[in-house]
């Protein structure tokens, strides 16, 4: 399997090759040149990781053996704490929630990071190097990032966060993992100002020159082929049945690997994207408008996005894998800001996709909806898509994820229900952690020297 770039449709690159960047460098997204196809009958009876083996090995056969992608997806799920890794529950006939809560970290983010650890520390014991992870986080990628590479020690993790503006838990999450390879950097300022920091070192001379630095932002192609298991795991859980799937949507990954599941075969009618107030992505799918516009806060901050990186791969399949449009329609939404997708293309997306925003209102409403309707306590980006799962009075089958522990965003879950979900006991443990962070000013060149300092 050859991978090409959405703004490249010639390129062909190995796995190996851009198993440690996320960005090609003309800019573009990998995606495969083909997509494999599965026989699900083949995946029935099997466990999780099993699954998964079946999914993932067509991907990555040309680096990887069967053998080392199983020791990979066993010690991936290992610590997951619920027997099924991603169970299906039932609240109602025909309604669903696939539940990615049971991770390290408690947010679905584990399921495709737990994979990437591993499989980064298998490649690196074959041919050692060190390597240099660099991230921005708003919470939740940051957390699982730096538990799936802690004591690893071909790699150094740095992961800044803007100082005092994350969770108290999320914050814990990160800066009570003691490992001498994990380091934590508190920028004065916002995410946005962490982001540019980052961006800008990735262009920076003298860090290429001492490291080589890699992305684990959800723009790795390994990333989304791990998520891709979940969904033909829920179709197998509920029963050979066409299949349908809500998403919390923010960079567009997780929607993106539900796209990948059914062009795989797995018999997916419609996804439908749920946003917060932050509804570039209704706009594009409803009128075909994808215009730059302020980034809000929400109940919901890990899908406070405005630009979905992921949308780019949805434009180059529906661009008929023409790399040509991609860059055209880019120049033009670099240009103006603005960008008009013509109306073949706009039902070409609602072939597959709908696409509603939440409010942060009808957010708590839901939890609060649905906490008396099932006893069920969601967290309020599991409750964007489950306000449209309510909604739902066809006779289809309809899956919405959850994808976040309820106790990592208690202050919404109280506003909603006026009480606070059960913490659990490694969440709660981590306030009596000590903690090891570094504060430093907004300024670029304090985190380059940081950086040149440490790595
Ligand atoms: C990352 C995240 C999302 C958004 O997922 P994307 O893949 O960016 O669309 C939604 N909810 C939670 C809890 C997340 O951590």
């Amino acid at each position: 399997m050859k991978y090409l770039s959405t703004r490249d449709h010639s390129l062909k690159k190995s796995f190996n090759e851009i198993l440690y960047q996320g960005l090609s460098k003309d800019g573009g997204l990998y995606l495969p040149v083909e997509w494999p196809t599965i026989d699900i009958e083949n995946l029935q009876n099997k466990s999780y990781e099993d699954v998964a083996l079946e999914i993932i090995f067509p991907f990555v056969k040309e680096n990887f053996s069967k053998k080392d992608l199983q020791n990979i997806l066993n010690e991936s799920y290992a610590n997951f704490r619920h027997i099924k890794r991603a169970p299906v529950k039932e609240l109602e006939t025909n309604k669903y929630i696939l539940e990615l809560i049971y991770g390290p970290t408690y947010a679905f983010k584990d399921y495709a990071l737990q994979f990437l650890g591993k499989l980064f520390s298998n490649s690196l014991s074959k041919n050692p190097k060190k390597i240099t992870v660099l991230g921005a986080t708003s919470g939740d990628t940051g957390s699982a990032a730096i538990n799936a590479f802690k004591k690893n020690q071909h790699i150094n993790v740095f992961i800044l966060h803007p100082h005092q503006k994350i969770s108290s838990i999320q914050q814990k999450q990160m800066t009570t993992v003691n490992e001498s390879n994990i380091f934590n950097l508190a920028i004065d300022g916002n995410f946005d100002d962490c982001q540019k920091i980052v961006k800008e070192l990735f262009v920076d001379d003298d860090i290429q020159n001492k490291t080589s630095l890699t992305a684990i932002n959800s723009i790795n192609w390994a990333r989304l082929i791990a998520q891709v298991v979940y969904y033909f795991w829920s179709h197998l859980q509920i029963k050979n049945r066409d299949i349908n799937f809500i998403v919390p949507s923010g960079n567009f990954g997780n929607i993106f690997s539900a796209y990948v599941a059914k062009q795989m075969g797995l018999p997916i009618k419609r996804l439908h994207i749920a946003t917060n107030k932050n509804d570039i992505l209704k706009s594009i799918i409803t009128n075909g408008q994808m215009t730059k516009k302020i980034v809000s806060q929400t109940y919901s901050p890990s899908m406070d996005i405005q630009i979905s990186s992921n949308f780019e791969r949805q434009m180059f399949e529906s661009f008929d894998r023409d790399s040509d449009k991609v860059n055209f329609a880019f120049n033009e939404f670099y240009k103006s800001g603005n960008y008009l997708f013509s109306s073949d293309i706009i039902n070409n997306f609602k072939k597959i996709y709908d696409a509603s925003s939440i409010s942060d209102e009808e957010t708590l409403q839901t939890i609060s909806n649905i906490f008396e309707k099932y006893n069920y306590i969601s967290d309020p980006h599991t409750a964007t898509g489950l306000k449209l799962l309510m909604d739902k009075n066809d006779e289809e089958t309809w899956v919405s994820l959850a994808c976040a522990h309820p106790a990592k965003f208690n202050s919404a879950v109280k506003k909603a229900i006026n009480k606070e979900a059960d913490i659990p006991i490694e969440l709660s443990n981590l306030f009596d952690k000590k903690e090891k962070m570094t504060i430093l000013p907004n300024d670029i060149n304090k985190v380059k020297n940081y950086l040149l300092e440490n790595i």
